[in-house]
C-alpha cells in the first residue's frame, strides 16, 4: 500500500531542479508547430496549497522556491521557473505550487497530449477532479510505469516521458532502469526525465552503474546537493537523468546549478554534479 504524499514536500529544493528542467524540456519540444505527447507515469495530485497542514509541518518550500520568490538576480531558466509558479499565484504571495501535470498542461499547445498516471487511492481522486473536462488530458488510475510503457510510440511520433517514483519501494530502482530500457526499445527518440534522490550514495552510483549498463545512449545527469552526503539521514540531494535531452540544457544547466548551489543552501558553493553517462 502506497502511504508517500508529495504535498509534505511541494516546491523543496528537488522540486526546484525538477520542474526547471521539466520547463526547458518543453520549452524545447515546443520550438516546433508539430504535436507531441507528455507521458507523467507518477503524477500526483496535480497542484500543491502551501497553507495546508501537511505542507506546513515541515515547510519543505522554504528550502526551495521560497528562497528564490523575491530575488531579482536570477539566471534565464530559474526566473522562466519562478515566473510560472507566480503565474499559480495571483495575490504574488507564495500559496500554491503547481506539480508536474498542471506545469506541464500550463504549458501545451491544443495540438499536443497529456497523459497523467497515478496510483495513489487520495492522490488519483484529486488529479482526476482537477483535470475533469479539459479537452487533450487523459488521467489512469494505474501504474505509470507499465501504463507508460503501453503508451510508446505514441501517434505524435514526439514526446517527453517524466518518471517522478516515490521510492518507496526498494525494488523501483530497478524497474526504473528495466522500464527505461523496455521504453527506449520502443521509442528510441523519445526524450525521458527519471528524478532520483540522493539519501544513500551508494544506491545512486548502482542506479547510475544500472542505467550506464543498458547501453542506452545520450543521457545526461544534472544534481543539485544542499548538504554534504550521509548515509541514511535523509535526503542530501537529487537529480535529474535525461535522455534524449535538448541540445540546449546542458549549458542552461551550468548556469543554473552552480546558482542553485550557492542560493539554496547555506554552505560553501559547488554542491552540483554535471556528467554525461553515456554519449551520443
Ligand atoms: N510528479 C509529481 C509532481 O511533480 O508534483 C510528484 C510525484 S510524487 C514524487 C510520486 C507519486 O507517485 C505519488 O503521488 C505516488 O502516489 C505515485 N506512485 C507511486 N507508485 C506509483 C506507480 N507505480 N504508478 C503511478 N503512481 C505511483
Amino acid at each position: 500500500m502506497l502511504s508517500y504524499r508529495h504535498i509534505f514536500h511541494a516546491g523543496n529544493f528537488a522540486d526546484v531542479l525538477k520542474h526547471l528542467v521539466l520547463i526547458h524540456i518543453i520549452d524545447y519540444l515546443k520550438k516546433k508547430d508539430k504535436p507531441f505527447c507528455y507521458i507523467d507515469t507518477h503524477a500526483g495530485p496535480g497542484k500543491y496549497p502551501l497553507d495546508n497542514e501537511f505542507a506546513l509541518k515541515n515547510r519543505e518550500f522554504d528550502s526551495g522556491i521560497s528562497q528564490l520568490w523575491h530575488r531579482d538576480d536570477l539566471p534565464e531558466l530559474v526566473a522562466r521557473y519562478v515566473d510560472l509558479v507566480k503565474q499559480f499565484n495571483d495575490t504574488g504571495d507564495l500559496k500554491s505550487y503547481p506539480g508536474s501535470p498542471l506545469i506541464a498542461q500550463h504549458l501545451l499547445r491544443k495540438q499536443d497530449h497529456l497523459f497523467l498516471c497515478e496510483l495513489h487511492s487520495t492522490e488519483i481522486a484529486l488529479l482526476t477532479k482537477r483535470f475533469k473536462g479539459i479537452r487533450g488530458v487523459d488521467v489512469v488510475h494505474a501504474d505509470g510505469l507499465k501504463h507508460g510503457l503501453s503508451l510508446l510510440p505514441p501517434s505524435q511520433h514526439r514526446g517527453l516521458v517524466m518518471i517522478d517514483p516515490s521510492y518507496e519501494i526498494k525494488n523501483d530502482y530497478r524497474l526504473v532502469v528495466d522500464t527505461l530500457l523496455a521504453m527506449t526499445k520502443r521509442f528510441a527518440t523519445g526524450t525521458y526525465a527519471l528524478w532520483y534522490p540522493v539519501i544513500e550514495r551508494d544506491r545512486n552510483h548502482r542506479l547510475e552503474k544500472a542505467i550506464i549498463a543498458t547501453g542506452i545512449k545520450n543521457v545526461q545527469l544534472f544534481e543539485l546537493g544542499v548538504r554534504a552526503d550521509s548515509s541514511g539521514h535523509g535526503m542530501t540531494a537529487s537529480g535529474m537523468i535525461v535522455i534524449n535531452p535538448p541540445w540546449t540544457l546542458a549549458a542552461q544547466m551550468e548556469q543554473t546549478l552552480p546558482y542553485l548551489a550557492k542560493v539554496l543552501t547555506d554552505k560553501a558553493d559547488g554542491i552540483y554534479r554535471i556528467k554525461v553517462l553515456a554519449g551520443e
